[in-house]
């Protein structure tokens, strides 16, 4: 056994926790000295080497290569961000020791589909997609600081990796439409509540010549609130774009969806034209 200075004094939800970043952080392939490094910069905790080395080679060893994530643009990577920035089925950790990116979706295709893009972008296997009865949907999940790190930026940082090249353009709006698209007969539309976000897609799909009808507002009731005794219902905005019908044959050749009752009600909708 090494020395457990330091760390034994610490109280065990604590060192569950420390230990817990540690192999998160192993995951994306830092060294021992960055694990540290890291660790200080984010708990104040200083490890030893000999904690890190005995946390990553002991029994919870969990995994038998290197895992890195390279933020090089690539289809995948903006297909994920698509589906983070669309969906609300998707959560990315938000506090302390939380790096756990999840989709919890009831179309097993977008979540496998989303499995292998993470999978191609940390370059290791595809995590389980997995039936949920409870909730009856298919969930899906890994830990990466890294790439949580990446996708907690905001939009204005993503948009390089979003609009590199046709591929990753079109890939940001699969995910994007195969999180918040929604086709009714002939209409196609997508609702977020960011402005900046659906102002970017309608230039994305313009510029793969898919014409849209620009921003629609509309309110929402929401929720009553109380201000000084009294309720008020607060009405919310929800931002609406249409996809011009003329332009659903463009849509599904250069964008698409993953999900298949989407694909197939966008096929329906195309035959109808006909
Ligand atoms: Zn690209």
């Amino acid at each position: 056994m090494g020395s457990r200075k330091g760390v034994k004094l610490r109280p065990t939800i604590e060192r569950e926790k420390l230990r817990d970043l540690v192999l998160t952080l192993r995951k994306d392939a830092l060294s021992y000295n960055e694990i540290i490094r890291r660790v200080e910069a984010e708990t104040g905790a200083k490890l030893r080497k000999s904690h890190v080395s005995e946390w990553l080679n002991g029994k919870h060893r969990p995994f038998g290569y290197v895992r890195n994530f390279d933020p090089t643009p690539i289809p995948e990577l903006a297909y994920v961000i698509g589906v983070e920035l669309g969906d609300a089925s998707m959560s990315v950790g938000k506090k302390n020791y939380n790096y756990m990116i999840k989709l919890r979706v009831i179309d097993k295709e977008f979540a496998e589909e989303f499995s292998r893009c993470l999978s191609v972008i940390l370059r290791r296997s595809p995590p389980r997609v997995k039936w949920h009865e409870k909730t009856r949907s298919w969930h899906t999940q890994l830990s990466s600081l890294l790439l949580t790190n990446f996708l907690r930026q905001g939009l204005k940082v993503l948009v390089p990796t979003i609009s590199h090249c046709d591929d990753c353009k079109a890939a940001f709006l699969r995910g994007f439409f195969d999180s918040e698209a929604g086709m009714t007969g002939r209409v196609l539309r997508v609702s977020n509540g960011d402005r900046d976000l659906l102002v970017l897609v309608c230039n994305l799909l313009s510029s793969q010549s898919v014409e849209t009808t620009g921003i629609h507002l509309s309110k929402k009731a929401g929720n009553l609130v109380l201000i000084k005794g009294r309720f008020y219902r607060q009405n919310l905005d929800q931002m609406y774009v249409y996809v011009r019908s003329r332009s659903l044959n463009t849509f599904r050749e250069k964008v698409g969806f993953t999900i298949v009752r989407k694909k197939a009600a966008l096929d329906a909708a195309l035959r109808r034209e006909d």
